[in-house]
């Protein structure tokens, strides 16, 4: 039996993913944009537009929300008490607004995830295996990435990520690990260090390599984002997955059953 046409309420619709959003839905024959919450006027006429996520929450049967770290307390409790599905797709989060939506996803299904492309979530399947595969005493870790000029941090939240799921392969922290922003007389390697370069410009939506080498071989791994839209294709397939999931918290490799 075919389930019913999903409710989707967008956070921050006039944002850059709030509009992608708008397009992705759009293009669903499974979801409808129920409205969206906004802090300027957002151009979509056809839409309902709604000062809180309250209100936002009533009319649409899940949430996807990409907007500002500053906003997830007060989402996690509003969706909490409402009882309504989360897609978190905002990042940057501390240890105490990460809490409030763990705390959240104790009550309702939540999917959060750094980067909602399919293809980064399952580049970092891959490089939690590579690690395992490739130890730190026969092979460099290196992680090369490349993001449009505009960027304001260093190295990105998925090159990170993709340090991250090395590091676990290799069964270390990565903090204990990381070298990043080499310059000037750094010496050699350290022979575990897990490395950083970030380069910028243009319009880059982003590109990252991981690369592994030894003294007789190299393997490297890429993804390149062509279009943000990828984000927004990947958070709708996460909300169609999640209306059929308990509560819980889920990542991307959920949605992809990795
Ligand atoms: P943006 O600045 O273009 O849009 C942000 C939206 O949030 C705007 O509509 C703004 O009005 C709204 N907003 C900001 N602060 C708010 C507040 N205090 N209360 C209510 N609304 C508020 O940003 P963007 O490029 O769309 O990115 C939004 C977030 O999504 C960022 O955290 C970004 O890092 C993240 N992001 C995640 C992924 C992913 O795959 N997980 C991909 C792209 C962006």
């Amino acid at each position: 039996m075919s389930l019913p046409v999903l409710r989707i309420g967008v956070t921050g619709l006039n944002g850059r993913m709030g509009q992608m959003l708008a397009l992705s839905i759009a293009s669903s024959s499974e979801a409808i944009l129920a409205g969206g919450t906004s802090r300027s006027p957002t151009g979509n006429s056809s839409c309902p537009c709604f000062q809180s996520i309250d209100e936002l929450a009533a009319v649409s049967d899940l949430i996807i929300d990409f907007t500002h770290v500053s906003t997830v307390i007060n989402h996690a409790r509003t969706l909490e008490k409402a009882g309504k599905a989360w897609v978190l797709g905002t990042t940057g989060l501390s240890e105490r607004e990460q809490a409030a939506v763990n705390q959240a996803a104790t009550h309702i299904p939540v999917v959060q995830a750094a980067n909602f492309s399919p293809g980064v979530t399952l580049a970092l399947s891959l490089a939690k295996k590579m690690g395992a595969a490739l130890p730190a005493s026969l092979y460099d870790a290196e992680i090369v990435e490349m993001h449009h000029r505009q960027k304001v941090d260093a190295p990105s939240g998925t090159a990170l990520a993709i340090g991250e799921a090395v590091a676990e392969g290799r069964g270390v922290r990565l903090a204990d690990v990381r070298e990043s922003g080499r310059d000037g007389h750094t010496g050699p390697r350290g022979d575990n260090a897990i490395g950083f370069a970030a380069l910028r410009g243009g319009q880059i939506v982003g590109e990252h390599t991981l690369l592994f080498t030894s003294g007789t071989e190299q393997i490297s791994l890429t993804h390149k984002a062509f279009d943000r839209r990828i984000f927004a294709d990947g958070a709708v397939r996460a909300a169609l997955w999640l209306r059929e999931q308990p509560a819980g918290l889920y990542g991307m490799e959920d949605v992809l059953g990795l």
